[in-house]
């Protein structure tokens, strides 16, 4: 066998995951005889390329889903990609400007669908080539994307029944309007910044030329749409004011002044001004009071009718210069103040957000969240770490409705009708041909999209294809893990939780494994901005899948942000190369000393013949078509070979490590698993166990000895392979076709082709050898004891010294047994 002295994982890691594809390894299908393990794979956008966060988040659910493929699961991994509204829109929009082709309005809604289409089908490619790089092991033949045609209609029913149960409605409503994307944004798509800014103290002047009431206001441009002025009911300096008017400057109006408890009398004057079409809190107000609301930004926000014509077409902040130079002329500011305040931005095209009132379609969600609370007071859905438990609660019980209109044209079409001759609205499960009400033709269907939310809610059943009752819905649903970061708790998280008791009865998944985020290595978000990135896919390149994954595992632990270094890979790549060096260690030995002994077998076997003997017995080898030569005397030379302190010990260490690894899975603790793992293979396996072996397998050693410990060290070798693979998985599939390949290594006839399918050790089911841990601990104290001695007196590495036994040592029959290695490895 060749094996290359530099392990390099370009001539590995591409081979094995074009490997896996072609055997359809990781293929499932619902199977009664099986337990299911499955996991969602949350879809990433189609808009492009894998960053960090998806890089953790896939290591994190590949190791679950592959370490439960070997434990006997029938492991299901759902792959997918979501249609990402905005993000992909714009995107597109973006591209057809680079490359100077006709834009989106010119092209018409159809032809620019077109376009995106192209780009999605090319991205859905990259993406999914990307996470094979990676390493990931979904069923690829079940992949789903959100808007494929499966996925759409169960938008469309969930849209239906919840339009016919009353609970989907079209309103007039304050939005959070983003003017560069020209869509309403969700609450949850706007950041909040504290800017500092000014408060201005304007005057409305009374109608009857008196003094009338100064408000302070952060946004003066909205004045030109305010229909009152506001004050707290028990305010005893404006008490004669109420019910009267004042003046509304620059506008000829006249506005009331009310009273409502909502003003805080300690800000600015105690007196407010009211805006109801462009303040969320305002539009309550204007609700109550039953007040005009007239809308003065246009989608752009620029200033339109019915404010005064002077000012109509003005941007808002052009708006804002002209009102207070014409309030300046009128005398009417009375004083500035410097005033910090929250200002949303839209998270996408970083421009203020504008609160806007408009008609979208809202959901309502506070009926279809208690159950959602249930199910994880009651434990039915348990948060790892705990403590997001709180996060959630938080915004489920302070849930409010749900807008799910978005001024696009990529996603889910509303499914709504108007008729131009009645005016009714028709919802349907297909296409109308008429209105439902008058039955005319004239019907025209509602232009806007849904929030890309709406089908990544649904995402746990609906690719498993609800609303049909299919046999996958029935097996692999309730899914068990759901993997991901805390930034989407609530876009996401919350909402499938909900959707999911909804409409099948049953919680999507039974734990919610949320990671850390991703940030430099100063503790700062990645951000194109910050050009602080790391590349998932460059560090791939630089130093392969396995240590890009064992590090990315390692560093993640209880759900803490990971301050990431790109030479925080060397750790895993480190110890990739470790573990190739202790293969070749073993491998150039095994195959001389092992081929020999096989040869030396066969004549053995031969020579026995076929006479009745429990040896001849043994030669015909059960559950296989041909006996393998050999092997069954080989089998009793191994037997004749007693075991070693040193081979007793590192089997009782192997197994207390899996039954470690084990615990740590159920916990979730898959760093400290991994850790466990690591500490096996580096501290005891390489630096103890082959130091120990050395001597045995070295050239000229007892041939049964050596080919006993040999083999006897490559199946601890294929046990840390096993334990290994669901982290590391290129390198440990290519050790255990070598370990297969090695002549004279007789492998159980049953062994799978793939590590992949390989038993998972669990350390179970054999006996700890208390003693060898015990006596073999204490050598491991006595050579470290004198190792530090001779550091102390620093005697060279080379120079032998003696030691001194005491006579009431009471382990001196043990030294004096295992004399040979202590003197070895002390180099005594
Ligand atoms: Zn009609």
């Amino acid at each position: 066998m060749d094996i290359p002295k530099i392990y390099n994982p370009k001539d590995v890691e591409p081979k094995w995951a074009a490997w896996w594809e072609e055997e359809h390894l990781f293929r499932t299908e619902p199977n009664p005889a099986k337990t299911p393990f499955t996991i969602m794979m949350p879809p990433p956008n189609v808009t492009g390329v894998l960053h960090m966060g998806h890089a953790l988040q896939d290591t994190v659910q590949d190791t679950l889903i592959r370490y439960h493929r070997m434990r006997g699961f029938e492991a299901h991994w759902q792959a997918g990609t979501d249609h990402a509204g905005i993000a992909t829109q714009t995107v597109v929009e973006r591209e057809l400007a680079e490359r100077k082709k006709p834009g989106r309005v010119e092209l018409g809604r159809e032809k620019f669908l077109e376009e995106v289409w192209k780009v999605v089908e090319r991205n859905k490619k990259v993406i999914a080539e990307q996470k094979r790089s990676l390493g990931d092991s979904p069923d690829w033949s079940r992949e789903r994307f959100t808007f494929d045609e499966g996925l759409s209609r169960a938008v469309r029913e969930v849209f239906v029944r919840l339009y016919e149960e009353g609970l989907i409605y079209r309103g007039p409503y304050i939005v959070n309007w983003s003017p560069a994307l020209q869509s309403a944004i969700s609450d949850e798509e706007v950041d909040h910044r504290e800017i500092e800014g000014s408060l201005w103290y304007v005057r409305y002047p009374g109608v009857d030329g008196g003094p009338g009431v100064v408000v302070a206001t952060t946004r003066p441009e909205t004045m030109l749409g305010d229909t009152a002025v506001m004050v707290h009911p028990e305010d005893e300096r404006y008490r004669d004011l109420v019910g009267g008017e004042v003046e509304l400057p620059l506008t000829g109006r006249r506005i009331p002044v009310i009273a409502d408890e909502y003003v805080d009398r300690e800000f600015g004057t105690g007196a407010v001004k009211v805006t109801p079409a462009h303040d969320p809190n305002d539009f309550e107000i204007g609700k109550r009071h039953d007040l005009p609301m007239p809308v003065i930004l246009d989608e752009h926000a620029r200033v339109k009718p019915p404010a005064p014509e002077a000012y109509v077409g003005l941007d808002r902040f052009e708006a804002r210069e002209a009102v207070l130079r014409d309030l300046e002329k009128l005398g009417l500011i009375e004083k500035v103040e410097k005033h910090v305040h929250a200002v949303g931005y839209c998270q996408r095209s970083k421009v203020p957000i504008e609160p806007y009132l408009s008609t979208q379609w809202f959901l309502r969600m506070k009926p279809l969240a208690e159950p959602a609370l249930e199910a994880v007071r009651d434990g039915r859905i348990r948060f790892v770490p705990r403590r997001w438990e709180k996060v959630y609660f938080q915004w489920v019980e302070n849930i409010r409705d749900w807008c799910i209109s978005r001024q696009l044209w990529w996603g889910h079409r509303i499914p709504a009708w108007y008729c131009d001759e009645c005016g009714g609205v028709t919802v349907a499960r297909e296409d109308p041909p008429a209105c439902a009400r008058c039955g005319s033709e004239k019907i025209r269907q509602d232009e806007d999209v849904l929030d890309t939310w709406f089908s990544s809610w649904l995402w746990p059943f609906s690719t498993l294809g609800w609303p049909e009752k299919t046999p996958e819905l029935e097996y692999y649903h309730p899914t068990d893990v759901l993997v991901s970061g805390y930034d989407i708790i609530f876009f996401w998280i919350a909402r499938m939780i909900i959707a999911d008791l909804r409409f099948t009865g049953e919680v999507p998944f039974r734990t919610v494994y949320i990671t850390g985020m991703i940030r430099d290595k100063y503790g700062r978000w990645m951000s194109k901005s910050l050009g602080n990135g790391i590349d998932p896919l460059e560090m791939i390149d630089q130093y392969g899948a396995d240590a890009v994954r064992y590090s990315l595992i390692v560093l993640n632990t209880e759900g803490q942000d990971i301050r990431l270094d790109p030479s925080r890979f060397e750790m895993g790549r480190n110890f990739a190369n470790k573990l190739w060096n202790s293969f070749r260690l073993l491998a150039g030995p095994a195959e001389e000393v092992l081929a020999a002994q096989l040869r030396k077998a066969v004549e053995i076997e031969e020579k026995v013949g076929p006479s009745p003997d429990p040896v001849a017995a043994m030669l015909d080898w059960k559950g296989s078509a041909e006996p393998h030569p050999g092997r069954t005397a080989l089998r009793l030379l191994e037997r004749a070979g007693e075991r070693a302190l040193e081979d007793r010990w590192i089997r009782s260490r192997f197994l207390l490590t899996a039954r470690e690894v084990g615990r740590r899975f159920e916990q979730y603790r898959l760093s400290d698993a991994l850790l466990a793992i690591y500490r096996f293979t580096w501290n005891e396996f390489c630096d103890w166990y082959l130091e120990a072996i050395k001597p045995r397998i070295a050239p000229g050693a007892d041939e049964v000895q050596a080919g006993a410990t040999l083999r006897f060290a490559l199946e601890m070798m294929e046990g840390i392979v096993r334990l290994l693979h669901p982290f590391m998985p290129f390198i440990t599939e290519e050790l255990y076709h070598r370990l297969g390949e090695i002549e004279g290594r007789i492998v159980e006839e049953s062994r799978p082709d793939s590590v992949a399918l390989a038993e998972y050790p669990t350390g179970r089911g054999e006996k700890v050898d208390r003693r060898a841990l015990e006596e073999f601990g204490y050598l491991q104290e006595l050579v470290g004891a004198v190792r530090n001695v001779r550091g102390e007196l620093l005697v060279p590495p080379s120079a032998e010294a003696t030691l001194a036994i005491r006579e009431d040592e009471p382990r001196t029959e043990l030294i004096r047994r295992e004399w040979k290695t202590v003197k070895r490895l002390a180099h005594l």
